[in-house]
């Protein structure tokens, strides 16, 4: 029998090379949203990790045991940033014992260094102003043009760690940021064309002001009071008189806060309730979540 030699030097080119060229970087991202971001641009470059559930609050994610494992193996850790994660990633790095992903590690990756912060305070940061950061706000990540910004800063982190598919990086990129835009014109006109009652939003948490920048809404106040702290029966009562002479278009909140409150005041004032996820599903596209997201205002 004749040996197809070009056969067999194929075969086992492609039984082997995958394995040899897997060298498929192990990103941990700490919220669902980035993930989902690593994913657009690092495709089957890449294998992601996500440390927090779809819909778990960022702000309080519960430490699960395979957490410090995934942190020990990583290449590189992508996180938030501006303290959102403060109360809970900083442990899992330590105990992680993977100087990559230590605070100043080569394998971390903050992406609010992407971004320009907004709600920034002036003064001394007080407790008793609630849960505020000193660097600003930290939910950014509900603008898709902040998340544009991010998906490039990760891009670019990629490109550097693993140069040798740099050009893929490039490519996913470049394809993420058209579907992007679309979208992202496409919500701005359904946005736009609502009267001025519709552009006015209460949020739950103070969360929105990216969301709102982005979208040309108006967070008109919050149903907490003040950043994290719940709200009163009495701030509850001013909160719906002012709604009933000055109508805004939805009460908007995150699924991991109470219900019962601001669906309570929608119902009072008219106002729409609007009710979605902090991030993406498993293995949910960005674009298809903000899409979900943005059909509950209409
Ligand atoms: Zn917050």
């Amino acid at each position: 029998m004749k040996l197809n030699w070009q056969l067999i030097i194929l075969t086992w080119i492609l039984c082997v090379i995958p394995s040899m060229a897997l060298g498929q970087v192990k990103v941990v991202a700490t919220l669902p949203t980035l993930g989902a971001l690593a994913r657009e641009v690092g495709g089957s470059d890449i294998t992601v990790e996500v440390l927090a559930r779809p819909g778990e609050d960022p702000h309080f994610v519960d430490p699960r045991p395979d957490f410090v494992l995934k942190l020990s193996r990583a290449d590189l850790l992508i996180h938030n940033g501006m303290e959102l994660e403060i109360g809970w990633l900083p442990a899992l790095q330590k105990n992680a014992r993977n100087a990559r992903v230590q605070a100043n590690g080569e394998g971390v990756l903050d992406t609010s260094t992407f971004i320009q912060p907004l709600e920034v305070p002036t003064g001394k940061v007080d407790r008793s102003d609630g849960d505020v950061h000193a660097q600003g706000n930290p939910h950014y990540l509900y603008s898709l043009d902040n998340a544009i910004a991010v998906a490039d800063g990760i891009a670019q982190k990629l490109s550097s760690i693993d140069p040798s598919h740099a050009e893929n990086y490039r490519q996913r990129l470049a394809t993420f940021k058209r579907a992007a835009s679309e979208t992202g014109q496409k919500w701005k006109s359904k946005f736009a064309a609502l009267d001025a009652r519709g552009r006015r939003i209460v949020g739950y948490h103070a969360s929105l002001v990216y969301l709102c920048t982005w979208l040309g809404l108006e967070q008109v106040a919050t149903v907490e009071p003040k950043p994290g702290v719940s709200p009163s029966p009495s701030h509850v009562a001013k909160l719906v008189a002012q709604l009933k002479t000055s109508p805004v278009g939805a009460i908007v909140q995150e699924t991991y806060h109470p219900r019962g409150t601001s669906e309570k005041i929608a119902q009072m004032t008219g106002a729409k309730w609007v009710i979605f996820s902090p991030g993406p599903q498993d293995d949910e596209p960005y674009l298809e979540y903000i899409d979900k997201m943005m059909t509950k205002f209409f």
